[in-house]
């Protein structure tokens, strides 16, 4: 008997070891599917992570009842072949352990769905129609054909089908002639006929009618290398200089202002790592892989770019997967956060662009893992592989390791043909509003600004970081304000719908017509979300034509497309929206940007207020003036003298980055400190709170002054749940390895406690 350790799609540590019956024993490899049992009666699709193993497993078998580990055996066994290559394992394993969760949580996240269940994928297949063996011959045919004289829209058909099967003609039929493949559909429309027709021919034996899988993927188009654009002197410059870092450093960080042509470096790097016989990921913020930058690429690799991302039905998913692994892969996948977890054969070249993007950082539910740190990990299991970080606005971390030296830098500064930056102009709207010169939330200088803009035929986008209607309702009389019975938060009225809701768990209810505390009638709405913004401005320029653009608005497939269309086309000429509007979008005629409340980002409670603020602002003021005149930016806020202000108008990035850098190092956060959070949750205030307490106590034995807490989160219960959080600051250098053990350790004793049995704990390494 033989055991192998398998990967479980549970939330639980380590691998789950079974026995290899003989039978199976030549089939069971590492990286193919299982079925095993667990428990009484359920059976899971695992994945083989070590086979042949030693008894006993140094990690956790099946326990029974009485304590004892019986190990069952494998069922059945899926894949003739690996559907994991060595480094999506070991990519796995390093995740598991770096951001201290289950591997089968990343099981979980790695795989579509379709490869995690057992039939969980069916191929498409479609009908065709061919010429029967017998009647493949000129005589057959013929006789035939005399003999259907009545049956003339029959005669018809069976014409047309060999038309379509490439036989020019009945009399040079012969049983070598090639015959196309014709589908039924394809027979029925050429032909306007109904089913009735071909079976009819079917019936006479003529037509055999089978069953093909087909592919999903749209692999047709031809890559077009011709359409790379050449570069200018400063871009080949940038190009130059990225290959040269590369010689020297695994990660090379392009820093270049917005429309710089960052993207047109990517094509030629990624085309020379294809003449090098090499594949490249290039991964994107997911709501940044729209049409115009899918089309961009499909442009010039054609079929040899395939294309990851939710958008994608669960079976295309799987169906490039299986390319992946298959003798002729994808030379380029443009994917979101989870394409890392593609397998590749031979990959070249990671580009990671809008590399400071926090969706790049999966949030919940586990694992909390950042598809950036998790590529370039990637990029490194594969000898020579080189990761490029592409950003206009690089995150602290990474612009860290630039100036260390740790990675290389390439900077381009200045935007394709000269187009100048926008100008921003910031407005002090404190002193307006004390002077009642406001309109709701609009200073005189923007309204002019983008009145005149419509009239002169160009666009304005208006940006407000929340969504919704008011981000609080609230009773004039008594000051009380509707929050969810669920979550520890108030909720947001949404004037669409007339609800109230919460962002965080979706409660909704009605807006009650009295206050159930004083009766006054007087509930209104405070602060500002995009759909109160659309309101007022409808009201204010009733000539434009309004857009939004926000959550809301995009649920429905292909509703963002459509709004970036409209937009596109001048459909649309005002465009309001959250930080959607500031993602990879490339617009002609934006000659108005408004910022209408720099201050909500700015007193957000998290140590990366500014730099999100600062990015956020940046970004956005990036798609002001892109071709033909100068932008313009209307910055509105009540702290015009706050340097990040300063920073984003004269767009210093460096300025930005060394204030923010020393008082990092001051307050001991990255990039100088790693943090860990931990959360724990319980339906119990009480539990939670001494369970934090506890935590807290016991860390401090083993890292002392590096662990702060427990503290309430911001929002301290969701969903019912009560949340505490302990926070470790650990500086570089740290073994972090001995730290996550010492973690686990401590939490596993504190487990074992029975109050606590119901205690959800889980960890954010490097949360953002
Ligand atoms: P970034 O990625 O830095 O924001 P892009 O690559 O999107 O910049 O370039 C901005 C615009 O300028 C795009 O429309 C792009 O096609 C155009 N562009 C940039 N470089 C060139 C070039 N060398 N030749 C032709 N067009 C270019
Ligand atoms: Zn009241
Ligand atoms: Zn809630």
């Amino acid at each position: 008997m033989t055991y192998a350790n398998i990967i479980l799609p549970l939330p639980l540590e380590g691998l789950f070891t079974y026995g290899v019956p003989d039978a199976l024993a030549s089939r069971v490899q590492v990286g193919v599917r299982v079925r095993v049992p667990l428990g009484k009666s359920k059976t899971y699709v695992g994945i083989v992570a070590e086979y042949p193993v030693a008894l006993p497993a140094s990690e956790s078998g099946v326990v029974d009842n009485e304590k004892k580990i019986v190990y069952k055996d494998i069922l059945e066994v899926l894949d003739a072949t690996p559907i994991l290559l060595p480094q999506q394992l070991r990519l796995w394993r390093w995740i598991s352990d770096y951001y201290m969760s289950p591997i089968g949580d990343v099981y979980k996240a790695a795989l579509p769905s379709g490869l995690k269940a057992e039939d969980g994928y069916r191929p498409r297949t479609e009908l065709y129609v061919r010429l029967a063996d017998n009647f493949r011959n000129e005589r057959s045919l013929t006789l035939m054909i005399d003999a259907m004289k009545r049956a003339s829209k029959q005669v018809e058909v069976l014409m047309t089908y060999l038309r379509l099967a490439g036989v020019d003609g009945v009399e040079h039929l012969t049983t070598e002639t090639p015959l196309r493949e014709v589908t039924r559909e394809e027979l029925m429309n050429d032909t306007h006929t109904t089913i009735g027709v071909i079976r009819a021919l079917s019936d006479r034996k003529l037509l055999v009618t089978y069953e093909k899988e087909v592919g999903r993927l749209n692999d047709n188009v031809l890559p077009h290398p011709e359409h790379i654009k050449p570069l200018n002197e400063a871009q080949t410059e940038a190009y130059n200089q990225i290959l040269i870092q590369m010689m020297g450093h695994p990660v090379t960080l392009l820093h270049g202002v917005t429309s710089s042509g960052k993207t047109e470096i990517y094509i030629h790097l990624i085309q020379k790592a294809i003449d090098e016989h090499k594949q490249v990921l290039y991964l994107l913020p997911e709501i940044a892989l729209t049409v115009q930058i899918t089309e961009r690429l499909k442009a010039v690799f054609g079929n040899r770019l395939g294309i990851y991302h939710s958008k994608y039905s669960d079976a295309e998913r799987v169906e490039i997967w299986q390319k992946q692994l298959s003798t002729q892969p994808y030379d380029v996948i443009l994917g979101a956060r989870s394409a890392v977890f593609l397998p590749f054969q031979r990959l070249g070249l990671v580009i990671i662009d809008e590399e400071h993007e926090q969706s790049f950082k999966q949030q919940d539910p586990a694992p909390r893992y950042h598809a950036r740190s998790a590529a370039i990990v990637l990029a490194q299991m594969y000898a020579g592989a080189k990761t490029l970080l592409g950003t206009a606005t690089p995150s602290m971390e990474t612009y860290y390791n630039a100036q260390q030296g740790k990675y290389g830098l390439v900077e381009l500064t200045r935007r394709y043909k000269d187009i100048h930056l926008p100008a921003i102009e910031v407005v002090d709207v404190k002193d307006l509003y004390r002077r009642k010169m406001m309109t709701g939330p609009f200073s005189p200088r923007l309204l002019a600004a983008v009145r005149e803009a419509l009239k002169r035929g160009e666009q304005a986008i208006l940006f407000q970081n929340r969504r919704g209607f008011a981000p609080m309702v609230e009773c004039r009389q008594c000051g009380w304000v509707p929050k969810c019975p669920d979550c520890d938060v108030s909720l947001t009225y949404h004037k669409n719908l007339n609800v109230l809701t919460c962002h965080y768990c979706g409660y909704t209810m009605r807006v009650p017509d009295e206050c159930p505390c004083c009766e006054s009638k007087d509930i209104r709405g405070r602060g500002y979300g995009t759909e109160k913004i659309e309101d007022e401005i409808r009201n204010i320029l009733p000539e434009a034509r309004i857009a939004r653009m926000d959550l809301d608005t995009t649920r429905t497939k292909n509703a963002y497309e459509r709004l970036i269309y409209d937009f596109s086309t001048g459909k649309s000429n005002l465009l309001i929206g959250t930080q959607m509007i500031s993602k990879g979008l490339d617009f002609d005629k934006v000659s108005v940007v408004g910022i209408l409340n720099a201050d909500s980002m700015l007193n957000y409670p998290d140590f990366r207020a500014y730099e999100q603020a600062f990015m956020m602002m940046s970004q956005v003021s990036g798609r002001a003036g892109r071709k033909g005149r100068q932008g313009l930016v209307i910055l509105q806020t009540k702290s015009p003298e706050l340097p990040v202000i300063q920073q984003v108008v004269r767009n210093d990035y460096r300025g930005f980055y060394t204030n923010l850098l020393e008082e990092r190092h001051d307050f001991h956060y990255p990039p100088f400190y790693h943090l860990v959070y931990v959360y724990l949750k319980h339906r119990d205030e009480n539990t939670v709170n001494s369970a934090g307490l506890e935590l807290g106590s016991r860390l401090r034995e083993g890292f002392g002054t590096r662990v702060l807490g427990p503290d309430k989160p911001a929002v301290a219960r969701v969903k019912t749940l009560s949340i505490r959080k302990v926070v470790l600051k650990l500086e570089n250098g740290i073994d972090l390895p001995r730290v996550r053990q010492y973690l686990r350790g401590v939490l596993d004793a504190m487990m074992k406690d029975k109050r606590y049995g119901a205690l959800q704990v889980y960890y954010d390494v490097d949360p953002l």
